[in-house]
């Protein structure tokens, strides 16, 4: 089962070559054999799993019609609400909570017939860049188990490279797709704002949040996207498919973009490693060998980009995350002595250090007399990092950047410094801002072994386009094939 995509499997299902309980049983034994030292999954479900897929067998043998991820073993954040299991959010403040609902993303898994084998860790609220944040556990990288797995949706990535599941869905409110996908070799795609319905994602910056998928390569997250997108009532920032078509991206993927306009940056050279330069580099002259123009472009206020990110991703989680109040949902302390104590020691039990931190910048954002001069700065800069993008885009189709300044670091190496964790995001989180869609895939390895990612970007809506661009490069390549030793243990 290592060699084969999840389109590959759900085929040989399908046909009847293998049953989806033998591959959720394989898939579990994975787990049970390699989750003790990777740390993916903060829930495994195994016997709801076989029971869902020993139905899906049942209707493949009755002729029955099965869905597009027919008996798939797949993962999903866990910060997704599920009625079975618990959504933790990697947070001692939700431990127990169990949803009274499906997200919409879930709904639309089992929906289409795969098989949720668990849930899987993050960066507390997903705020964070390396799963470190996690109060729950800690998850490795699959390459290096020293080193970590990137995050937030450092859980679904290492599952996903360590051949825990077939594909994942992970959320990225400013990278924390794409940023664990380049550290883990996988492929990860952020779609624009508003092409895949939020309801039941636990909000962490509601302007900035999207879910993807996670997943071996270019096509697998194509069929992820295929299942999860489309407009939802329950969130009304999904977008309308009137205005915006959904399609099917798998159509076409294998047909290069012809006249194809690549936009580079030389600015962002200069902030990456010399051997992620070097490897981007090598991707941009594959481009051009199957006919791409390769355009100079200017994101001039790129260097703004983080400072601006911190003052709406914290403002917009101060507010989100006032509702865990020790009444409402989750931890309530013991033994208050009045209620202020009820609010304010439930959520100082609950909540870890990052977290609490960005809590009291985004209430200082916000507050009186700085409202201004932080948060209304911010959102002018986010204007002008979106108009960055649009003129871009009128000269290019797509952007490619590194989607780090450096491969996996060590566990332990920034954690205790924030300013160095934020800046681990320098690529990934302009797209968040701007709303546009953008993919990580493998690009080369470092004289560690280690994955280095390349990040494409697109303008909005354009993620067939974009995933056509990807599977472009991935189809001359064998980056993606290289599996992390652990997992051959
Ligand atoms: N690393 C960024 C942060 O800490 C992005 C997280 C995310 O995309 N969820 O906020």
């Amino acid at each position: 089962m290592h060699e084969l995509t999840a389109i590959q499997l759900r085929d040989k299902i399908k046909a009847g070559e293998i049953t989806s309980t033998q591959a959720t049983k394989k898939v579990l034994q994975a787990i049970e054999k390699h989750d003790k030292i990777i740390g993916a999954y903060i829930s495994v479900f195994e016997k709801q799993s076989l029971e869902r897929a020993a139905e899906i067998d049942k209707k493949i043998a009755a002729g029955e019609s099965v869905g597009q991820l027919a008996g798939v073993p797949v993962a999903v954040k866990d910060n997704m609400c599920t009625t079975f299991g618990a959504t933790t959010c990697a947070s001692k403040i939700l431990e127990n909570f169990h949803a009274p609902y499906n997200a919409a993303v879930v709904q639309k898994l089992l929906a289409a017939d795969a098989v949720i084998v668990g849930k899987t860790n993050l960066d507390e609220f997903a705020m964070g860049s390396s799963t470190e944040n996690s109060s729950l556990k800690q998850t490795v990288n699959p390459w290096d188990t020293t080193r970590v797995p990137g995050g937030s949706s450092g859980g679904s990535s290492a599952a996903v490279a360590g051949r825990l599941c077939m594909a994942a869905l992970g959320s990225d409110t400013g990278g924390s797709i794409r940023q664990p996908a380049g550290f883990c070799g996988i492929v990860g795609l952020k779609p624009t704002y508003g092409r895949v319905s939020r309801f039941g994602l636990v909000a962490f910056g509601s302007s900035l949040d999207q879910i993807g998928p996670l997943a071996l390569n270019v096509e697998d997250c194509a069929l992820m996207l295929n299942v999860i997108a489309g407009h939802d009532p329950n969130d009304s920032t999904s977008v309308d498919e009137k205005n915006a078509p959904l399609c099917d991206y798998l159509e076409n993927i294998d047909k290069p973009v012809e006249n194809l306009k690549i936009g580079i940056v030389p600015q962002f050279a200069a902030g990456a490693d010399k051997q992620i330069q070097n490897a981007i580099n090598n991707a941009v002259e594959l481009y051009k060998k199957l006919g791409a123009q390769i355009i100079e472009i200017d994101l001039p206020h790129f260097e703004y980009a983080i400072a601006a990110y911190y003052m709406v991703a914290t403002a917009e989680a101060s507010s989100n995350l006032a509702r865990y109040d020790g009444v409402h949902y989750g931890h309530r302390t013991e033994n208050p002595n009045d209620y202020i104590e009820v609010y304010s020691k439930s959520r100082e039990e609950g909540f870890g250090k990052e977290v609490k931190r960005r809590i009291m910048l985004g209430t200082y954002a916000l507050s009186s007399g700085y409202y201004d001069a932080y948060y209304l700065k911010a959102l002018k800069v986010r204007n002008l990092i979106r108009t960055d993008f649009t003129n871009a885009f009128e000269k290019v189709d797509s952007i490619i950047t590194p989607v780090t300044p450096t491969t996996a670091f060590k566990i332990g190496e920034k954690v205790d410094d924030p300013l160095q964790m934020y800046l681990a995001d320098m690529y990934t989180i302009s797209a968040n801002l701007a709303g546009i869609p953008g993919i990580s895939l493998p690009c080369g390895f470092d004289d560690n072994n280690l994955p280095i990612g390349m990040q494409i970007l697109a303008p909005a809506f354009e993620e067939q386009k974009l995933l056509r661009i990807a599977k472009m490069f991935e189809s001359k390549t064998d980056y993606h094939k290289k599996k992390p030793a652990i997992i051959e243990s």
